[in-house]
């Protein structure tokens, strides 16, 4: 018997949706954030395991639902200086494991509908890969204060800040 710890368990890629459902099925691990190939081409760098907590189970109206989290880190380029920002990803979903489209129109607007094969198989690595995707950052920029471009927007801003009329801040300390 192999002995992992929780938090080196690895998210298998495919699993029995359906049965999961069945047996509220909870999973801790990580998913190797290299095998994610489209989360590779959207980013500079994705070398930190994707960590995720998962749970198979029933809604309230008997959907059956996969929902979660999953949180890692990547390196895009800052859209300000064109610098490597190093970003924290991470997201929480609720989705609702259809067989068929038919299915997929019926959930309610609060699921997000995943497609399980003919033989109620599910690509987790795909799913979590999506969720990633998705919060990434459409415009990815260092903090302000960490950001090593020339700030020209904010330079001017500075120089026109005026100052303050005596009477303003009189009438302000008044009101106090
Ligand atoms: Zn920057």
């Amino acid at each position: 018997m192999m002995s992992r710890t929780m938090t080196e368990a690895q998210i298998p890629k495919r699993v029995d949706g359906g049965k999961l459902v069945d047996v509220n099925q909870q999973l801790t691990g990580q998913i190797d954030a290299s095998k994610l190939t489209r989360l590779s081409a959207a980013t500079l760098r994705s070398d930190t395991p994707v960590s995720c907590n998962l749970e198979f189970d029933r809604d309230i109206e008997r959907h059956r639902v996969l929902k979660g989290d999953c949180s890692t880190s990547v390196v895009m380029t800052c859209q300000r200086c064109l610098g490597e920002v190093t970003l924290a990803i991470s997201s929480n979903f609720e989705l609702g494991l259809v067989f068929n489209d038919e299915q997929a129109k019926q959930l309610p607007k609060r699921l997000e509908p995943a497609e399980l094969t003919e033989d109620g198989l599910l690509d987790l690595w795909e799913i979590i890969e999506d969720e990633v995707l998705l919060s990434l950052p459409d415009f990815p920029m260092h903090p302000a204060d960490e950001c090593s471009a020339d700030l020209p927007e904010q330079e001017e801003t500075n120089a026109d800040v005026k100052r303050p009329n005596p009477f303003e801040v009189l009438a302000q300390l008044k009101q106090k």
